[in-house]
């Protein structure tokens, strides 16, 4: 027996109606250095209509690709909503990313015409002779973009050419809406292209209660660029519920983003650890008003305990961790304690990885590829599958990441009765130590713990006896003593004796990705061509 339902399409247009005649008079902020620019949702949303307008009379349809190297701002904002809702695909671009990758992925996506910032046009500039699919450039803000050559658009020209009350076709649920590459953190850039149906089931799942409750009263900082992941999905999760946002620009250094979130009133906010760990370095040094703060969702790698606590106590704000990839649009679980948890175990429950949200299904497996039991002991490979889960990659179907119906995730963690994921590595950064795992996650949360530690990251590197050992590369504060011994009896009796690295680096950063997150490659290739000094402690914890 059929429903008696409408089989109404969910799309991106149904939440860029709602957004817009529901709370028309929410604010869009954008952080410029100096005034910030200030829209209202109506005035973001007309000036959307006359984008696709302009979009359309140059040449884009249905299924075409349109790139955007910007920065989280309103017009990246009004490219979120016009192209997907004029049935075309928005292409997010990495700006952090080498040149040669930037110009693969643009050819890769096949991407028609390029939106781009003026201030991003220097980057632009080197690969441009690269690119093989572009026919046009659009150009964002004010900036001189004679570097492009005579061609260049002007994006405010554009738009102020068309009138309002664009068309909008009618679209296909399942077409696709938007695309996002992996950042390579483990390999090749891989694509994953959302669907209309995905991003609109996953905005619904993130806003839901138990994920990120967001209401018109909040005003949103996504810190989190909206090249990694779509931000997170928070432009349409936002934008459905009204929010205010705060666009931080490019200023997303600690100074800047904490003069924001005081003036702006920011009441919610979702970064890297990175960020949150810069920023409380600078609240060490600096007076700062957080105070409108209220939830933080934290991400993209391990979030530490000591980063939770230390947080929490300056601020009062308790971050909420969450976990999720470009392939998972990218929400798949949060880390809210259960139900009656009193405040002091709270930090404890926010350093694990999270529990699933609704809307995702998850099991761990073995390296027979059979199921593990839900205990918080067998530690296997996630999987994951749902309706905002990709089931391949843009023109690569990898197969090897694919496990009947279900998505391999690369990641390696155990989970709890109550459903709570402890990522314990990636499955490329597992350090095996005479045939057992060392969680390199856990290590180098429990140095980050030591008053005198910035960050720490724990690679394996190899060893005669046992295959494989750990290293423990450490940023500390400064002027703190380099004193690999001490910071080894801190360990001692919280992780097991024989994950306790005998090999220990100091370093003045540890590097990262284009997203912020440690880079563990870049490490294991300096120890490799010997450039870390290395202090050895006596006495292999292994024996
Ligand atoms: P990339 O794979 O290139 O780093 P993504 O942003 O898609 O780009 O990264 C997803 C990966 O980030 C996950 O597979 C996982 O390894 C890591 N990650 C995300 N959130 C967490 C978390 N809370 N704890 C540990 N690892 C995380």
């Amino acid at each position: 027996m059929l429903s008696t339902m409408m089989d109404f399409p969910l799309t991106i247009q149904h939440l860029f109606r709602h957004g817009r005649r529901i709370y028309g008079k929410s604010e869009v902020v954008t952080w410029t250095g100096a005034e910030p620019r200030r829209v209202s949702y109506a005035q973001l949303a007309e000036r959307a209509e006359r984008l696709a307008a302009a979009l359309k009379r140059l040449g884009v349809r249905e299924g075409d690709r349109v790139g955007t190297l910007q920065w989280n701002n309103q017009e990246h904002f009004e490219a979120y909503l016009a192209v997907p809702c004029m049935g075309a695909v928005l292409h997010t671009l990495n700006l952090r990313l080498f040149p040669d990758q930037l110009a693969y992925i643009v050819n890769h996506g096949e991407d028609k015409v390029l939106i781009v910032d003026s201030s991003l046009i220097p980057l632009l500039v080197r690969v441009k002779d690269h690119l093989k699919t572009v026919e046009h450039f659009i150009v964002a803000g004010e900036g001189d973009a004679s570097a492009l050559g005579d061609g260049a658009l002007r994006y405010e020209e554009l738009i102020a050419a068309e009138a309002p009350g664009f068309a909008w076709p009618t679209l296909d649920e399942r077409a696709a809406a938007a695309m996002c590459y992996t950042t390579g953190t483990t390999g090749d850039p891989k694509g994953v292209v959302y669907s209309h149906r995905s991003i609109f089931l996953h905005s619904f799942g993130v806003g839901h209660a138990a994920a990120v409750p967001l209401t018109e009263k909040d005003r949103v900082l996504p810190i989190v660029p909206m090249f990694h992941a779509m931000s997170w999905g928070l432009p349409y999760v936002g934008w459905s519920c009204g929010t205010g946002f705060v666009m931080p620009g490019p200023f997303l250094q600690a100074e800047p983003l904490a003069q924001m979130i005081a003036a702006e009133k920011v009441t919610y906010a979702a970064a890297v650890p990175t960020i949150w760990n810069d920023l409380l370095r600078f609240m060490d040094q600096n007076p700062t008003d957080l105070s409108s703060l209220t939830m933080i969702t934290c991400g993209g790698a391990a979030v530490p305990r000591a980063l939770i606590e230390r947080f929490q106590e300056k601020t009062g704000v308790w971050i909420t961790q969450g976990w999720g990839m470009t392939e998972t649009s990218p929400i798949a679980a949060l880390s809210w304690p259960p139900r009656g948890t009193p405040e002091e175990e709270q930090a404890e429950w926010r350093a694990k990885t999270g529990r699933v949200v609704a809307g995702v299904e998850l099991r761990i497996t073995g390296d027979d590829g059979g199921e593990l039991p839900w205990d918080g002991q067998a530690v296997g490979e996630i999987e994951v599958r749902g309706p905002w889960v990709t089931a391949s990659y843009h023109r690569n179907p990898a197969p090897e990441r694919f496990h009947d119906g279900w998505l391999r995730t690369g990641d390696v963690g155990s989970v709890d009765p109550h459903g709570f994921i402890q990522i314990s590595d990636r499955a490329k950064d597992v350090i095996k130590s005479g045939g057992e795992w060392i969680s390199s996650v856990e290590v180098e949360n429990k140095i980050m713990g030591h008053p005198h530690v910035i960050e720490a990251a724990v690679i394996g590197v190899p060893d005669p006896t046992w295959d494989e050992r750990p290293l423990a590369c450490v940023v500390l504060k400064d002027g703190a003593p380099r004193d690999a011994a001490a910071l080894r009896a801190f360990l001692d009796g919280t992780v097991s004796p024989w994950w306790l690295p005998e090999r220990w680096t100091f370093v003045p950063e540890i590097p990262r990705t284009s997203v912020g997150k440690f880079d563990k490659k870049v490490l294991r290739t300096r120890y490799a061509n010997g450039e870390l000094e290395i202090v050895t402690l006596e006495g292999s914890a292994r024996e």
